[in-house]
């Protein structure tokens, strides 16, 4: 899935200049722009085609130990990533990733937000919808609760209104192990 958005399907583009953080914003300015936390006099990783949607955000490109400009671009190229987790089907993948870069890495919770208020989590009776409209699978509620983040697990605890680590019945299937 590209990253567009919301509310006219454009897809965004990454503000690098006149702006204190790299952020990604509607063309139209639909919508206010995603404050991705990375300093933008900051140099990362650049992959051609990445801002084009051109890049498949997959475990590969982070194979630890990570230099600080790959930690950067898996920071502004985070919905990216969480895309790419989400639709995931291989199970080594989908781990490398959660470990290698969303635990450590993941921290900004508009992103989280902005990504779980699109159409990647599928609408349905038993997939909770939190007070942003954002929309999680208990699987993957589950896995992103295990990032050192505590803004991100305080987001998912509130949005979500959980207690006692429960959310919905829905789980997420598994990708296939393989
Ligand atoms: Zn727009
Ligand atoms: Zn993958």
């Amino acid at each position: 899935m590209k990253l567009t958005c919301h509310q006219c399907g454009t897809l965004l583009v990454l503000l690098r200049t006149n702006t204190p953080r790299y952020a990604w914003e509607c063309p139209r300015h639909c919508l206010p722009a995603i404050d991705t936390g990375v300093n933008a006099s900051e140099p990362f990783d650049e992959f051609e085609g990445a801002e084009q949607g051109n890049v498949e955000f997959n475990a590969t490109l982070f194979w630890p130990p990570l230099s600080q400009p790959r930690v950067l671009t898996a920071k502004v190229f985070m919905p990216q990533i969480l895309y790419h987790f989400i639709e995931c089907r291989r199970f080594s993948c989908y781990n490398s990733i959660l470990t290698n870069v969303l635990v450590p890495h993941l921290d900004c919770v508009d992103v989280v937000d902005y990504v779980l208020r699109s159409p990647v989590v599928h609408t349905a009776v038993d997939v909770p919808v939190g007070k942003t409209g954002a929309r999680i699978y208990t699987e993957l509620w589950h896995r992103l609760n295990q990032v050192e983040s505590t803004k991100i697990r305080q987001y998912l605890a509130e949005n979500f209104r959980v207690s006692g680590g429960h959310v919905g019945s829905h789980p997420r299937p598994l990708p296939d192990s393989q």
